[in-house]
């Protein structure tokens, strides 16, 4: 409402600067009129040169004949002919002027007299007309809340195809089935098979849910509804219910069809786990999803796709046979379809000759769509910057560690000490990866400020894993202490710079003990329940389902094996001080070394994995 007074109150002052410019502009117009006695009138007939005289009232309006405009007042009492004569008018000159006699009383009186009052009055109403209007269409509005705002994509609308979507095989030939269901029911029915309700897109963010609802839209040759299940929440309270009816209702009419709703964790969330307000809104509309999709009869032909990156925090209920039944795994993708997706963005981006994009496929493990897409992007930015007229390897290397890292910030000044600091820090993780067997190789090393980082050293698994040993957490946490130990070594002091590793080498070893049972002595269990605290979506509390006992074994364990790790990359650094040294100073000279230069300088230092 502030936002609608606001609004108003501006128009006005802007109408009234309008009215206020139109009338100076009408005053200078007309000329000043002369103010004349009435002998100087009586003068002025008698020489002839006054045209026209119009009385109103006892106003005098005269007109002479060289155009000026002159006004004087007579006598109330007398009339005009009378008062002249007695001024010495003669009457043939009397009579050369034509006299018009306006009613006092006329349109211009009375607009004369009440405009001033009036207007105000009328920005005033025009004022309150407007608020009434736009607090009308708010109230419209709210009647209007109750229907959803679904984005129908028609068939030959829909401009992402499957082959806008690389890899996701499995996931692309399930939808497909679903689709076949669609067009096809009879083949089905007549075999006894249910059509299939409910179908769940689950995969971490970034990995093409989405997109790939959208290539089925264009894919399905069936209307396609899109909603994102906020939009079913939203601003007023109860309107979820009556959103979701309407939404179904809207697919079912067109059915057959598709209703997709996105980021269904949003209202599908375990229910009773809301904490605050807000959460029997969305129970509510959770419920409302169930009860329509219990409703589908036999034949009902609307197929709910839905898609969510926290499967683990939805309701059973949405999960059990004869609602979201069918689960489609969309998974981050693998080496090959890493470089599909990268060659997907690379359309239409002039790549140059040298550009192999296996090999940044090679460099980006772990990386999904979204980030190879913006990879693809950096790049193409980085190379305009340059004014290059193609995008080179080398700038999409680059972009791979901006997206890693955020980007370089060789204006930040080190001090000397500083740099020194960070490339023995830097050599020290280097040193301790490229001497345990279990870490992961090296690819880079630099001293280069990036995001927050003062320095980082780039380590890339040789391969794609889906597991992680314990010999390979132990591994990495050694590498993590690779720096502060280096430090400590060089310098004798620690710097503030080694604080992001420790803090992930804790809590590495916290998982190790009380998530994974990778402790001997704690033995293969879990300690503890991540507790979701639903409206901050993150995992803030902890249930503690052990005695005190057993806590102060944990932290003896996590102990453990942080002491197990420092003393790991101890050992690895004070047996190589000399090779430590070597890259350290390599580091300060040229401030980054690639994996090709690090691994000759290994082979020349006979560093070994052991
Ligand atoms: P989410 O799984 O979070 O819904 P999106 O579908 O919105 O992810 O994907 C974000 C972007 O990443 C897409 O617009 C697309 O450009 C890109 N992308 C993700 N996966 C793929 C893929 N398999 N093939 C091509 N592009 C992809
Ligand atoms: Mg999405
Ligand atoms: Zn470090």
């Amino acid at each position: 409402m502030m936002k609608f007074l606001t609004k108003n109150i501006l128009w006005a002052v802007g109408i009234f600067f309008v009215i206020a410019i139109l009338f100076s502009l009408a005053y200078k117009e007309t000329k000043e009129p002369i103010q004349l006695t009435l002998d100087q009138v009586a003068i002025k007939i008698n020489a002839g040169e006054v045209a026209k005289i119009a009385v109103n009232g006892d106003a005098l309006n005269l007109e002479l004949k060289n155009g000026d405009i002159g006004i004087s007042k007579k006598e109330a009492e007398a009339g005009l002919t009378e008062t002249l004569t007695n001024y010495g008018v003669s009457s043939e000159a009397m009579q050369q002027v034509s006299f018009t006699i306006t009613e006092e009383s006329g349109f211009k009186f009375w607009a004369a007299m009440l405009l001033p009052i009036l207007l105000p009055i009328l920005i005033i109403g025009a004022i309150f007309f407007f608020m009434f209007r736009q607090a009308k269409g708010g109230a419209n509005q709210a009647f209007m809340f109750g229907k959803a705002k679904l984005k129908m994509f028609t068939p030959f609308k829909g401009t992402v195809s499957f082959d806008d979507v690389a890899g996701l095989k499995e996931a692309k030939q399930e939808l497909m089935e679903v689709v076949d269901f669609l067009k096809n029911p009879k083949k089905y029915l007549e075999m006894g098979a249910k059509i299939p309700r409910g179908v769940l897109l689950l995969g971490a963010p970034g990995c093409g849910k989405t997109l790939l609802a959208r290539a089925v839209a264009g894919q399905a040759g069936v209307p396609f509804f899109h909603i994102s299940a906020s939009e079913f929440v939203e601003m007023f309270v109860g309107v979820g219910a009556s959103r979701t009816r309407d939404a179904f209702e809207t697919a079912k009419r067109a059915a057959p069809s598709i209703l997709f709703i996105d980021e269904i964790d949003a209202i599908g969330r375990e229910r009773g786990a809301g904490v605050g307000g807000g959460h029997d809104e969305r129970e509510q509309t959770l419920n409302q999803i169930l009860v329509e999709m219990d409703g589908f009869d036999k034949d009902t032909n609307v197929i709910v796709l839905a898609a969510t990156n926290r499967p683990d925090v939805l309701d059973a209920a949405l999960l059990r046979a004869g609602r979201f039944d069918r689960r489609v795994m969309v998974d981050l993708p693998n080496m090959e379809d890493r470089e599909a997706i990268l060659q997907i963005h690379g359309r239409g981006k002039p790549l140059a000759k040298d550009v192999n994009l296996k090999q940044i496929a090679v460099r980006t493990p772990g990386f999904s769509g979204a980030d190879l897409e913006n990879i693809m992007n950096e790049a193409a930015i980085l190379a305009a910057r340059k004014s290059e007229k193609q995008i080179p390897q080398v700038d999409l290397y680059e972009a791979i560690e901006k997206v890693l890292l955020g980007p370089e910030r060789k204006s930040k000044v080190f001090s000397q000490k500083e740099r020194e600091i960070t490339a023995y820090h830097e050599a020290g993780h280097a040193l301790v990866g490229s001497s345990l067997k279990d870490a992961d190789p090296v690819h880079k090393i630099s001293v280069i400020a990036r995001g927050h980082a003062g320095g980082y050293t780039l380590k890339l698994p040789m391969e794609e894993t889906f597991l992680k040993t314990r010999k390979q957490f132990l591994a990495e946490m050694a590498t993590l202490f690779g720096g502060y130990v280096a430090e400590r070594l060089m310098f004798g002091d620690s710097s503030t710079g080694a604080s992001n590793d420790l803090s992930r080498a804790s809590e590495m070893a916290r998982k190790l003990v009380t998530k994974y049972g990778m402790s001997e002595k704690l033995g293969p269990q879990t300690f503890g329940k991540a507790q979701e605290l639903v409206f901050l979506g993150k995992e803030i509390g902890h249930e503690k389902n052990y005695s005190e006992k057993t806590a102060a074994d944990i932290d003896a364990e996590v102990k453990y094996y942080i002491d197990q790790s420092y003393q790991t990359a101890k050992k690895v650094l004070s047996s190589q001080k000399a090779s430590l040294e070597k890259i350290a100073k390599r580091l300060i000279e040229k401030e980054t070394i690639e994996k090709e230069e690090f691994d000759a300088m290994l082979k020349e230092l006979k560093i070994k994995k052991a």
